[in-house]
């Protein structure tokens, strides 16, 4: 696919060998860390932590990256599909609960070999696909035998919000289309013994400083369309960066009454299958060094 990108909505329709997109993604798979994650979602973490594979380069870009250096400026060491294989393996003998793939969606015909290899080789774990959500339909549709658990952000109620900080005009309406592709693919949580999920979708609402309206537009439509059929995650965890000076809207962290007046929003719709988070979670130690460990 990559010899002609076309992986993701940008369409840059380029050759990642000789070229680089929107993403900055060479053609190669770039990796900034692999390692056990402990601050995912309590169904995806639990007590062993998350595998977390960190892949540099973003068909996003939002302003506030939290994960600037390796979504934005591309830190991160060239891997082959073979050694991607092998970090699967090696996060699944440490225990891990999952292989969860941060930012993937421009590598993700890559990590459909990778994946297919692993299994081969005894990878059993799930497969977690987080993404910002901005996803083709065919891409997310390709996946269906490589994932088992897709988590994507929902981040924009409104298309000028989404070009403001993400430069993405059409968020909205994409995004609905690949999150009914998930769901059409995962229609139902399937968890194991230990309360780990095994299948499904969770979605992501992270609130920006100022935006509960939208936040709760889109959780509304979130549990009017699926229900409890996937999980609502609430995140308050927002944090201002470097860039976001040039935005003084969102140039400071969320207050705990715009969270709090969410969280009552959404329990009042009376979604069952929600999580939320406590202030400590707006904390910068919940970014890990990126410094290729385990790459
Ligand atoms: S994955 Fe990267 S190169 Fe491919 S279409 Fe998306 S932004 Fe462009």
């Amino acid at each position: 696919m990559s010899s002609k990108c076309n992986l993701c909505p940008r369409n840059c329709g380029i050759d990642r060998r000789i070229q680089k997109g929107y993403c900055k993604a060479p053609h190669a798979i770039t990796a900034a860390r692999s390692s056990l994650h402990f601050w995912e979602e309590p169904c995806i973490s639990g007590v062993e932590g998350s595998g977390t594979v960190f892949f540099s380069g973003c068909s996003m870009g939002c302003v506030y990256c939290q994960n600037f250096d390796i979504a934005h400026q591309n830190f991160g060491k060239e891997i082959s599909i073979e050694r991607l294989c092998d970090i699967f393996l090696e996060l699944q003998n440490k225990k891990a609960n999952n292989i969860n793939l941060v930012t993937p969606t421009h590598y993700a015909d890559k990590i459909i070999e990778a994946v297919k290899l692993a299994k081969q080789k005894g990878l059993k774990i799930p497969v977690v696909y987080n993404t910002s959500g901005y996803e083709k339909e065919e891409t997310i549709e390709s996946l269906k035998d490589t994932v088992d658990i897709f988590m994507p952000d929902f981040k924009y109620w409104l298309s000028e919000t989404a070009k403001k900080y993400s430069n993405a005009p059409d968020y909205p309406e994409i995004a609905k289309k690949a999150i009914d592709k998930m769901v059409t693919l995962n229609p139902h949580l399937v968890f194991d013994k230990r309360a780990m999920l095994q299948k499904g979708v969770i979605i992501r609402i992270l609130l920006l400083p100022g935006f509960v309206y939208e936040a709760k537009r889109i959780t509304e439509y979130v549990y009017s369309k699926y229900g409890d059929s996937v999980i609502i995650s609430l995140m308050s965890q927002y944090t201002p960066n470097k860039n976001t000076d040039k935005f003084p809207e969102i140039n400071r962290k969320v207050r705990k009454k715009e969270y709090e007046n969410l969280v009552d929003y959404v329990i009042n719709l009376g979604a069952k299958n929600v999580y939320i988070q406590e202030g400590s979670s707006a904390d910068e130690s919940f970014i890990p060094p990126f410094n290729l460990e385990g790459i």
